[in-house]
């Protein structure tokens, strides 16, 4: 018995009259969904709704809508519920999803609101007075020490940790090669290098192709160690050591062989055809001690000229974590919340550990403060940034850079359909298939998300010219710029918040 109880999810109808017979749909659905027999015909169960064909259909004559089949309500046995016990009582198995969270999480970005200027304390105009937007990742000293010679000339005597002059406080997340398209990675890495940012190896290495622009990239050193040699390590302009994702907190990465191509195989140092499996753990790292050990090597490995970071995701003790590994010698904490994206997890580890990225920032902020350490590493936020609003209140929460991951794939076509572990992206990005990620062309790719990150840092500008503020680094941990409405007692003392209303 091979039927399914699963109803298609979405429901594919064009046209026909309209239709030119160009088949250009056909050729652009990366699943196989449609065929000609005549006309168009569509296999409702393999449409995933990335609507590429949609976009493409020069008549526009294409519609997909959520499937509008109706089953008796439920509050409780919602169809989500359903749907999934049918789809494991088929196959036996873990249920995968791509992308971010798609729950009604709370997203307490929306409940905070930034302060404005106004009578006594005036506001800059941005498009007439300078803004700074530059910000640098890495260790600060306490104080500086200057040296006064006898020629009256003063110098720095103080030596200071390596930092990475970011022009704005964007980067892009970690998305390997293997995860992603190399055509997707190299619009990530050329755009970096046009914007003066940074974009992040992930796992997978360092293929010949975006070797050009490693000099803006970290290199992730993961669990699976992919690719990693000490002409990795130098080629960069910072390391990192990737302990966990907000996507999956505490499990590892999976790609299996038959996404391990030759190519991919070469950038990971790995055999062709052979599962790519990054363990849930590092396994030399089961105490800080252990991390402050390879933090070290890393520092050694390149020469104590490069920041060396630490990814984690953000869990329910993410303040104490965070101060260890700040006092184990990271030059940066990457915090990733609850609702970041990722090509492939269990559904029932995104949805269901972790927690939000708002709550992680303020609380590791706050504690670094205490422990006066709050100098000694830069705070990347990650976990759906979603706007430049976002940004500005994570900013404004404690954080010294946001990264963008699902933003950046947006601007190359991503329609969120969730279907990236499946290999089939119709849009080129999660895809190994040259038919498919010939779809992106670099410097056109590099174009749009370059267009994205100026467009927020334009906006960051506004925001912060409204605030009266003309430096972004002055916004960092300012939590006094924000007020929330909506939010209970607690969540307003972790966030350390006011409350709308409630006055300086
Ligand atoms: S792309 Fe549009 S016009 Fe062309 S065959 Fe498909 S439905 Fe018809
Ligand atoms: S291209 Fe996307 S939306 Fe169109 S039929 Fe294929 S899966 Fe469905
Ligand atoms: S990257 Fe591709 S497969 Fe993944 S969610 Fe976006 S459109 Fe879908």
């Amino acid at each position: 018995m091979s039927t399914s109880y699963i109803p298609p999810e979405f429901r594919w109808t064009n046209d026909n009259d309209a239709c030119c017979r160009c088949k250009r749909c056909i050729k652009q659905c990366g699943w196989g969904a449609l065929r000609w027999e005549n006309r168009v015909v569509a296999d409702q169960h393999k449409c995933v709704g990335c609507h590429r064909c949609e976009v493409f259909c020069p008549e526009s004559c294409i519609t997909v809508l959520p499937n509008p089949t109706y089953y008796r309500p439920n509050a409780n046995w919602t169809l989500r519920h359903r749907k999934n016990v049918y789809r494991q009582a088929e196959s036996g198995g873990v249920l995968l999803t791509g992308m971010g969270a798609d729950q009604d999480f709370p997203v307490l970005f929306d409940s905070l609101f930034l302060d404005a200027c106004q009578v006594t304390n005036p506001s800059i105009d941005p498009l007439r007075e300078p803004m700074e937007l530059r910000t640098y990742l890495g260790r600060k000293p306490e104080q500086v020490e200057v040296e006064v010679a006898a020629d009256g000339r003063v110098s720095l005597k103080t030596q200071l940790a390596p930092n990475y002059q970011l022009a704005f406080p964007i980067i892009f997340s970690p998305m390997s090669y293997g995860s992603i398209s190399l055509t997707a990675q190299k619009s990530l890495a050329m755009a970096a290098e046009e914007l003066g940012i940074l974009w992040n190896t992930g796992e997978g290495g360092l293929h010949e192709q975006v070797k050009p622009y490693a000099h803006c990239a970290i290199v992730q050193c993961a669990s699976g160690r992919f690719g990693v040699n000490i002409e990795y390590l130098n080629s960069g302009a910072a390391v990192e050591i990737k302990i966990g994702q907000g996507a999956k907190p505490g499990i590892g990465g999976h790609l299996p062989g038959e996404k391990v191509t030759a190519d991919v195989s070469t950038t990971r140092m790995i055999p062709i055809g052979s599962d790519a499996i990054s363990p849930a753990p590092q396994h030399d790292i089961y105490s800080i001690e252990d991390l402050r050990q390879l933090i070290f090597a890393l520092k050694e490995a390149v020469d104590y000229r490069k920041p060396v970071g630490v990814k984690i995701a953000a869990v329910h003790n993410v303040a104490a974590i965070a101060s260890g590994i700040v006092r184990a010698g990271a030059d940066y904490i990457y915090l990733d919340g609850v609702r970041g994206g990722t090509g492939a997890a269990p559904s029932v580890i995104r949805d269901n550990l972790g927690i939000p990225i708002e709550i992680a920032i303020a609380a590791v902020d706050q504690r670094l403060r205490e422990e006066g350490i709050r100098n000694q590493a830069s705070i990347i936020a990650a976990g759906s940034i979603r706007s430049s609003a976002d940004m500005a209140k994570a900013i404004a929460l404690g954080a010294d850079v946001v990264a963008v991951g699902t933003a950046a794939l947006l601007s190359l076509g991503c329609t969120l359909c969730q279907k990236c572990y499946t290999g089939r992206c119709s849009w080129g990005i999660t895809t190994q298939d040259p038919e498919l990620t010939r779809r992106i062309d670099p410097v056109w790719g590099a174009e749009r998300v370059a267009n994205l990150v100026q467009a927020w840092a334009a906006e960051l500008e506004e925001m912060l010219g409204a605030m009266g503020v003309n430096a972004v680094e002055s916004l960092r941990g300012s939590r006094e710029r924000l007020r929330a409405v909506g939010l209970d007692d607690q969540t307003l003392a972790i966030l350390g918040v006011k409350p709308a209303g409630v006055g300086a």
